[in-house]
Parts: C-alpha cells; structure tokens; sequence
C-alpha cells in the first residue's frame, strides 16, 4: 500500500499536486468519494461501495447515521455549543450523564471520564502519563503485535518498526513482552503468553534481576491492527493479577474494539477484567465526529491537577451530541444481540472460505463484528483486498506484513449489505488463490 502510485486521473491531481505523501489509504482505494449512507460509500462517478472498513474503526453506527444527523442539524440550528475547551456546556453535560447512566452504573463502575484531544493517540499519551504519575514508575510493559498511536509515547507501545522506524528518537520507557493469544487463534501462542507473564513475575520478585516492577501494562483484548489476534481471557486474567501484585496499573486500550465492536459495549465486559484506565476514542464521538475519552478509577485520578494534561480540541459539541445519540443503541439489549448475529454471519463465511482453500494455511480469528482472515502472506491479501476494490468492496489487511483481511464494517450494515460484502470477498479469494 505505501509505494504503489495511482493511475493519474484528473479527479486526483490536486491531491497527487499538493497533498503530502504520506497519504496510503487513497492509494488502496484510488477514487474520489462524494457522498455515504450506513455501510455504503459513493464516490464521484457514482460508483458504490460497500463498506467493510468503517474508517478504520469509526463508523460503528455508519456513515451520516440518521439519528445523529438530525440531532446534530437540530443542536447546529439552535446554536449550540461546537467548542468548548474544558467548560461545562449543556451537549457535554447530557454526554456525561447518557454515558455514566448507559456504560459506568450498570456495571458498578467509579470511573472519572477524562476527556482528552479528540485521538486515541492523545488517550494513550494521557494514560501512560498517569500510570506513570500514580505510580512513580517510568518503565510500561506493552505487547508484541500491539497498535497504540504514532505520538512518541503512544508509538513506543506500538510494536510496528514501520511505524517505530519513523520516530526519528529513541522510544524508550517500554518494553514488549508476548501477547496470550487464545488457543483457537491458530499460528499463535497462549503457552508464550502465560511465559512471559511468569518471567516477568519472577524478574520482579528477584531483587538482583534488574528488572523493576512497572507502572503499567497496556493490552488491547483484541490486537485490531496487530492481525486481530484475540486474547484468551486467562491470560489476561492473568496479566490483571500481575498488575495487582506488583503494583502496577491495568490499561485496556478499547479504541478500535470497544463501543460496541464485539458484541459487548467494552471489547472485556463480563470477562472478569476491573482496568485501572480505559481508553477510548474512534467509535465514541458517533458520526465520525472526534472524541477521545480515558475512564479513570477515582483513586487513580486525584493526581492530576487541573489542567496538567491539557489539549485544545477536549470540548467538541457536536461529538458530544452525536456520541450522545450512540449511546442510546445502548439502552437495550436488541443491538448488541444484532452485532453477534452479524459476527456469527461473517465468521461463518470466513470459516466457509478457509475450508474452501484447505490447500492453504488460512486461519479465521475474531470476537463480534471484527474478524480477521489472515491469509498467510501480506502480498495475497493486499491482491484479495485490490480485486474487492475493484469489485465494489472497500476492506483493508492488517496485521505482520499486512497478512490479515480485517472484516469490520458498521455495525448498523443491513443484512443484504453484508450478504453482498461477503459474496464479493469470498469471490477475490477464490480468483487471488488461484492466479497464484
Ligand atoms: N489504539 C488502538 C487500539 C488503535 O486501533 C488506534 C488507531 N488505529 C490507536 C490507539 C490510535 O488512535 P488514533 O489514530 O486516533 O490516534
């Protein structure tokens, strides 16, 4: 995806004349995109496109969700509030309240929401910066395959050296040890996982190891841009009583599969996990519009003064209406209950392709409505994600060399929507595999 140039078209030229060239999804998907609706993006020519990409995680509730676009046009027609620093405004008041009544008391939760620059790099950033406050600590244990941000302190937990190698500074303060793959996520390694978390253990108990005791761990329970790799809920079971023994706090970054992404509001409920910080962001702001959120624990958060982690963009109005409108598919049962429905569809189709190229080593991996393919070798998925392209599909591969088709469309994508996704997907399989 990163050195490949586009057919030069007249639509592309002031992109191709003035934009930086670090652009890369417009390379993936070489077109100009004019208008979307739910799980459909149109582009300049008329052309539509399903949508299994979701902006990268965004688009939870689809693109221009009409519940969040009348309240957003009602909140914009009234003149509400669009920004705000940190001041107390009625849209943010009404976010709070929807989100402490919907997501924090249901679940017993004490957490403070502290609203950070509207990135999950930003929520990141702010979380280690605490953890690290809290606990005196500097050192942070983050895991192979995971994906943090690209802000020097969030990029330090990234695994990527692609990324990484772009720093232009020592990452220094982390260390990565092995993620607890669950045993069904074939290629991976729950034995590796429960090691490290031992040696780590046993360093922090040897006084003459070297190795201190951290300030933090930071685990996603699905690695999304890491190749989807799932968790096992032992081991982070595990990891959690690591934290407790030593001290050190607990951060679940959520970014890209909480809010709703697996079936659950947070990517961890019912799994026996209590985090110190929970990050947040993408999915949270509703319509596309930018909102980053830590939930911290009330006794980790009185250590912040006011104003110690600042950021000019913490007050977004129309976030905070339209993420205010996300959270009613909250207040029942019915959504949720549809995203497992729709998980179930996807990963029965991915199963379905897997068996088909019993030839190959395909393995299927996922929770929810994320679901990965990994396809063994990044040049055959980036060939199956270019001929869904041109087939009408917009999906992405992620993962070590881009070797995981990451299936993650909107959660709200309609049925027949979904249907033709897959159709077109299984199809660029079979047509990669066997020009191969
Ligand atoms: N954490 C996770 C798990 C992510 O998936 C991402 C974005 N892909 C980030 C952090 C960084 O978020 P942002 O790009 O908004 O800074």
């Amino acid at each position: 995806m990163h050195s490949e140039t586009f057919q030069t078209s007249a639509g592309f030229e002031p992109f191709e004349t003035w934009e930086s060239s670090i652009r890369a999804y417009c390379r993936a998907f070489p077109t100009v995109f004019a208008s979307a609706s739910n799980a459909r993006q149109v582009d300049e020519n008329g052309r539509s496109f399903i949508d299994f990409f979701a902006g990268a995680g965004v688009l939870n509730f689809g693109h221009n969700n009409a519940r969040m676009k009348r309240a957003l046009i009602n909140f914009i027609e009234s003149d509400g509030i669009p920004h705000s620093l940190d001041m107390y405004t009625t849209a943010k008041r009404d976010f709070i309240q929807a989100f402490a009544d919907t997501i924090l008391l249901p679940r017993g939760m004490q957490h403070k929401l502290q609203f950070v620059g509207p990135t999950g790099s930003n929520a990141v950033e702010a979380a280690l910066k605490l953890a690290r406050k809290v606990t005196g600590r500097s050192q942070v244990v983050a895991f192979h395959h995971g994906f943090h941000g690209m802000t020097l302190g969030s990029l330090a937990c990234t695994a990527n050296r692609y990324f990484r190698d772009a720093s232009g500074v020592p990452l220094e303060h982390v260390q990565h040890a092995a993620f607890g793959c669950d045993p069904l996520c074939e290629g991976c390694d729950l034995g590796c996982g429960m090691q490290s978390i031992e040696q780590l253990r046993n360093q922090y108990q040897d006084s003459s190891s070297g190795v201190a005791p951290p300030a933090a761990f930071i685990v996603e329970t699905i690695q999304a841009e890491g190749g989807v790799k799932v968790a096992a809920r032992e081991w982070l079971l595990s990891l959690q009583a690591l934290a407790r023994e030593v001290g050190a706090l607990l951060i679940v970054d959520d970014i890209q599969v909480g809010c709703g992404r697996t079936g659950s509001f947070f990517s961890f409920d019912g799994m026996g996990l209590d985090p110190d910080i929970i990050c947040l962001a993408k999915g949270i702001g509703g319509y596309g519009t930018p909102l980053a959120i830590n939930l911290v624990k009330a006794e980790h958060d009185s250590p912040w003064s006011p104003g110690e982690h600042t950021g000019t963009f913490r007050g977004q109005g129309l976030s905070f209406v339209a993420g205010r409108e996300a959270l009613r598919y909250f207040e029942d049962a019915h959504f949720l209950a549809e995203v497992k429905r729709k998980g179930q569809v996807i990963r029965e189709q991915l199963d379905g392709i897997a068996r088909d190229c019993a030839s190959t080593t395909f393995n299927v991996r996922g929770r929810g409505m994320i679901q990965g393919l990994d396809v063994g070798v990044g040049t055959l998925a980036k060939t199956i994600a270019a001929r869904c392209f041109d087939t009408g599909l917009l999906i992405g591969p992620c993962g070590t060399g881009g070797r995981v088709i990451k299936v993650i469309p909107p959660l709200t994508i309609p049925d027949d929507d979904l249907q033709a996704g897959l159709g077109i997907l299984t199809e660029a399989v079979r047509q990669a595999v066997e020009a191969q």
